[in-house]
């Protein structure tokens, strides 16, 4: 067994604009392709495959070359880069959606450079179920293919996410979309109901309430950190980025493997709300890493019994 592979992480790649109880945050680095890689990148190597207009800056450019991110799938196109504006509620419950300007993301066609082809393990985050499709049908035998969706192609893209489902090894998907795909409430039929669309495991994300593992016959439950979030944008793609990352870097999928890949997720996901945008993934380093996952630890451990 070789450790640390590298992972192909394809999505968007974005400026955020952010409203919040701080104030207005303009155009800050986002998307979910963005969010997963730097996450990802404490753990392995990644290759991120994305589309950005000419005016994406030199600096953000830069700020994935300093994290070891191989751009070479990442396309420059003529217009803009997509951009999000959001405006999320004084307690950071919920969040509106003001603004999605697609610019260059509206043609994004994903081309996976021949040099990625190989990729062992690869994040196909939330775009068109059509293009997470055709991303597969480009790489080579992938040991392990995790997806994200979401509610507008739960509904607007149906058949075309359940030809994508058997394909992919774990679904990672939040609560209340799970619910929507399923068509029922309870997380174990939730599960059942999922599972038997095809994916071999699945992860079901639940905000501050932490996140359930079903694969196979094991369920897996693991809190969220306690603590108050400052900005929850990418959440769920750290989360990813960080649960995929950890496996590539181990090159480890057994069931234990992918548990402790749920804690390191959710500890890459519990950094990023501390700061706006990206910013607190880039400082993180691996100490802070491995004392937040022995915080976890703590959370559940009880050596007395
Ligand atoms: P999350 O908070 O995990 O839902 O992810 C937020 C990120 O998703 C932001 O950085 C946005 O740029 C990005 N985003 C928002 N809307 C879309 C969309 N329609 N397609 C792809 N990415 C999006």
């Amino acid at each position: 067994m070789s450790a640390n592979q590298p992972i192909l992480v394809v999505g968007s790649v974005a400026f955020d604009t952010l409203h919040n109880s701080l104030g207005t945050h303009p155009k800050v680095l986002g998307g979910a392709a963005t969010y997963a890689s730097l996450a990802a990148s404490h753990f392995t190597d990644v290759r991120l495959v994305g589309v950005v207009g000419r005016d994406y800056p030199d600096d953000a450019i830069a700020m994935f070359r300093d994290r070891g991110i191989d751009l070479e799938g990442l396309t420059v196109a003529d217009g803009l880069t997509f951009h999000w504006e959001g405006r999320y509620t004084d307690d950071l419950t919920s969040r509106t959606t003001l603004k999605t300007e697609l610019n260059v993301f509206a043609d994004f066609m994903p081309e996976i450079p021949e040099s990625y082809r190989d990729t062992p393990y690869v994040m196909l985050g939330n775009i068109a179920p059509a293009l997470q499709l055709k991303v597969l049908d480009q790489v080579r035998n992938p040991k392990l293919v995790v997806a994200d969706t979401m509610n507008f192609w739960i509904d607007g893209a149906r058949d075309d996410l359940l030809k994508l489902l058997p394909r992919v090894d774990v679904l990672v998907i939040n609560d209340e979309e799970a619910r929507q795909l399923s068509g029922r409430h309870h997380l174990v039929h939730v599960a059942s109901d999922l599972l038997d669309l095809g994916p071999k495991s699945l992860v079901i994300k639940q905000g501050e309430y932490g996140a359930w593992l079903f694969a196979g016959e094991q369920m897996f439950s693991a809190p969220a950190f306690p603590m108050a979030a400052v900005d929850p944008t990418g959440a769920g793609d750290s989360f990813a980025g960080g649960f995929l990352g950890y496996l590539a870097g181990r090159d480890a999928v057994d069931p234990d493997s992918l548990r402790a890949a749920v804690i390191h997720g959710s500890t890459l996901a519990s950094r990023c709300v501390a700061g706006i945008g990206v910013t607190d993934l880039l400082t993180l380093d691996a100490g802070e890493i491995d004392e937040r996952v022995t915080a976890f630890r703590r959370l559940v451990d009880f050596p007395g019994a």
